[in-house]
């Protein structure tokens, strides 16, 4: 090491020391000196180059009718946390994009203006792993998947959503996204309408989401009626491989 690099370091580890809040950003690469200042962003992960590596396509680069509201990416979720970060993109695998916007066409046939609203789509391993730890144990365990198996959403291949009007205002669906009951579950539907508790209205709403996400190809699940998945399981697994 030279004299100059020397006293370089000597500056930098005295300043470490005593300036509170200095980084010494300079000397620590280029990934380092690419982050922004804030505490939010260092923590989160480059996710747009992590799903872009993984060759998975962001929504609305093909399809701009389609609006992405990350539930993820704001407090306003099931674990109030904000868990993306900067990120405000919502990426699936290829297929599940044209499959995504053959829906959305279907929507704009039958109802003129109104647009698909996505909650999450892509989702990394490790962000199904912090989920699931802070459900374990709990009865909304069952509404998450155990990171181990992987999640659809973990293979870029499920999607959560709903339908906005020509005002921009979400359809009423009977709960809101992310609703870990049984109110949810379009299994219990019919009992609930018997019961007064989903109005028809409701349930119409929810028949127009699963029509043309199932024209479209996708596969909805029991007990969320916003979830679906472009592939049966088995198939997910054969053709991608889990984002970690
Ligand atoms: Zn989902």
């Amino acid at each position: 090491m030279t004299r100059a690099k020397r006293f370089f370091f000597t500056f930098v580890l005295a300043a470490a020391i005593l300036v509170p809040g200095f980084r010494p950003v300079a000397i620590a690469g280029p990934a380092a000196a690419a982050v922004s200042p804030s505490a939010h962003a260092q923590a989160s992960p480059d996710w747009e180059r992590i799903m872009t590596e993984a060759g998975l396509v962001d929504i609305q680069a093909l399809c701009p009718d389609i609006r992405v509201d990350l539930k993820y990416s704001t407090t306003d979720n099931f674990v109030h946390q904000d868990v993306y970060g900067d990120l405000d993109k919502c990426f699936l695998q290829k297929e599940a994009v044209a499959k995504l916007a053959a829906a959305q066409k279907r929507l704009s046939e039958l109802e003129p203006g109104w647009r698909l609203l996505v909650y999450d789509g892509a989702r990394p391993r490790r962000v199904q792993t912090r989920f699931f730890a802070i459900v374990k144990g709990t009865p909304q365990q069952q509404y998450v998947a155990d990171p181990a198996q992987g999640s659809i959403h973990n293979f870029g291949a499920a999607v959560d959503l709903t339908i906005v009007d020509l005002n921009g205002e979400e359809l009423d669906m009977g709960t809101a996204f992310d609703f870990f009951g049984e109110l949810a579950q379009p299994t219990l539907e019919q009992q609930f309408l018997l019961q007064g508790k989903l109005t028809e209205a409701q349930l119409r709403n929810r028949r127009l989401l699963r029509r043309i996400m199932t024209e479209a190809g996708f596969l909805p699940i029991s007990n969320e009626w916003w979830h679906f998945d472009a592939f049966p399981r088995e198939e997910v697994k054969k053709r991608y491989k889990i984002i970690e």
